[in-house]
Order: C-alpha cells, then sequence, then structure tokens
C-alpha cells in the first residue's frame, strides 16, 4: 500500500515539475522575443503589428529606413499605402505655376 502511494506522489511530482517547466519555458519565450524586439532582432511589422524576425522577414527599403513585414499581403498593403501617400503628398505640395491649367468644359 505505501508503494501505491509513493508511486502516487511521485507521479503528482513530475506532474508539478512538468506543469511548471513548461509555463517557465513559456514566460522564457515572451521574455526572449521582448528582448528580441528591443535590441533589434524582431522587427514590428507596420502593417499588422506582428513582429518579425529581422532575418526572416520580407524587407522593403525606402531611403534610409528598412520595413520589415511577415508577408507579400503585408508588404504590398504598405506599398500600396506608401504609393498612395507619396501621390496625394506630390498633389498637396505647392507648386509655382505661372498660369492655371486651361480647363476642359
Ligand atoms: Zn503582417
Amino acid at each position: 500500500m505505501y508503494r501505491l502511494l509513493i508511486v502516487l506522489a511521485a507521479g503528482f511530482i513530475l506532474y508539478k515539475l512538468f506543469l511548471g517547466d513548461r509555463s517557465r519555458k513559456r514566460d522564457q519565450e515572451a521574455a526572449s522575443k521582448k528582448q528580441m524586439a528591443a535590441t533589434g532582432e524582431m522587427v514590428k511589422d507596420p502593417v499588422c503589428g506582428t513582429y518579425v524576425p529581422v532575418n526572416a522577414g520580407i524587407r522593403v527599403r525606402d531611403g534610409d529606413t528598412v520595413y520589415t513585414f511577415c508577408s507579400y499581403e503585408c508588404r504590398d498593403a504598405f506599398l500600396k499605402r506608401l504609393e498612395a501617400s507619396r501621390s496625394q503628398a506630390v498633389d498637396a505640395t505647392p507648386t509655382q505655376q505661372p498660369e492655371e491649367e486651361p480647363r476642359r468644359s
């Protein structure tokens, strides 16, 4: 009878250890992710907000800034947005025109 109790206790302890180990691992993973984001190894996808490893992401260079995306969908969405904002900016900049464009009626 004692043997059964010991086996049960050992099983319980192992179970607890296993659970503790798993949650600790999860904490470590979360911590390392945060640390990687802080050290620049993980970057935030500007479209969907996911953290992407710098080496694994899809990168787009815009001048001196490099954007990293989790997928081509995000990259395309970002490029579209960038293009739209650029063309708007071009339209918005006051260009000195000596004459008004002839209006077509
Ligand atoms: Zn994304």
